[in-house]
């Protein structure tokens, strides 16, 4: 009996097997594909506090290599299913069934792709799908932003700060997000809003130059621009827990900033969580929440 499972080798993850492993509990880290989640597409992270930057394939490789180093067993298997078995939980993988006092969560979410021809060859060499992670890189030159919800209006103003144009593109000429913001959005000169439209064709080779936008007329134009910032939404991974555990209307796990889901003794930590800020130290605080829960859950027998 493992004193805690983690379920993904994320920043959520691998934070909260350090803080478990640091209280002495056993720990199995399961991690379905490689280590470092989605932080690890990111070419340089220049917002976490005391690192000025570093590449999220390195902050994933020194967390990764620290959890290990205190003790934690990190499995490469894919965890298929999790029942609650009141004290003890399952945790099943191809390999095997395993049991623990206490599941953590930290399955994350996948970006929502546009699915535009050469959009995963061209992620880091113009595409993101994070404005505060990568609209630096984009100083004084030409971004666009696809999406209407709050995640792509947010992005937008954001990059309005920042960028020479920010142009808006969205498929209808109504938005899923705040009315506020779009009329901040609209008061700023350099943001450009192109309805009715969306994003057909990806220009440039090795590096993104252009988008090509088609309205729902069917014409077709071209926009300069070097970076792309899709917020079409994301997908969180829950879909194995969704009999167990509550989910939102978005499939996110319910679980407030305790991390604590209704199931006792399971925890949910980082993007797969019901949160409005979806960031790596708010992952990496989120394990450590999830963390102290599970301990005290373990060591109070409830
Ligand atoms: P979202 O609200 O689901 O919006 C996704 C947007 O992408 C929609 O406008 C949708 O268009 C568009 N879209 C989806 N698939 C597309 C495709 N294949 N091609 C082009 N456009 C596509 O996602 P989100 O903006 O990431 O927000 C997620 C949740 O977090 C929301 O509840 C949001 O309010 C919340 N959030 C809150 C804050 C905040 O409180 N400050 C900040 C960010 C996000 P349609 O509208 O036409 O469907």
């Amino acid at each position: 009996m493992t004193d805690i499972i983690i379920i993904g080798a994320g920043t959520a993850g691998m934070t909260a097997a350090i803080y478990a492993r640091r209280a002495a509990k056993t720990v199995i880290v399961f991690e379905g594909m490689s280590y470092g989640g989605q932080i690890i597409n990111t070419p340089e992270i220049e917002n976490y506090p005391a690192i000025a930057g570093i590449s999220g394939f390195d902050y994933a490789t020194k967390l990764f290599e620290q959890c290990s180093a205190l003790g934690a067993e990190i499995r490469f298997e894919k965890v298929t299913a999790l029942e609650d078995k009141g004290a003890v939980k399952a945790v099943t993988t191809p390999n095997g069934t395993y049991e623990a006092k206490a599941v953590i969560i930290a399955t994350g979410s996948e970006n929502r792709k546009l699915g535009v021809e050469r959009e995963d060859a061209l992620v880091g060499k113009g595409i993101s799908y994070c404005a505060t992670c990568d609209g630096g890189f984009y100083r004084g030159k030409r971004v666009a932003v696809v999406g209407g919800g709050n995640t792509a209006l947010e992005d937008a103003l954001y990059l309005a700060d920042i960028a020479s144009d920010v142009y808006l593109i969205h498929r209808r000429d109504t938005f899923r997000g705040e009315q506020a913001t779009v009329d901040s959005l609209s008061a700023r000169e350099n943001v450009h809003f192109v309805l009715c439209s969306r994003v057909t064709a990806l220009v440039g080779d090795p590096r993104l130059e252009g988008i090509e936008v088609t309205d729902n007329e069917g014409n077709v134009q071209v926009i300069q621009v070097s970076g792309l910032f899709v917020a079409v939404g994301r997908i969180p991974n829950n879909r194995e827990f969704a009999q167990l555990i509550p989910l939102d209307e978005g499939g996110y796990v319910a679980a407030g900033e305790d991390c604590t889901t209704p199931v006792p003794g399971i925890f949910a930590a980082g993007d797969n969580r019901s949160k409005a800020v979806r960031q790596l130290v708010t992952a990496a605080a989120d394990g450590a929440v999830a963390a102290t829960q599970a301990i005290s859950y373990i060591n109070l027998g409830s």
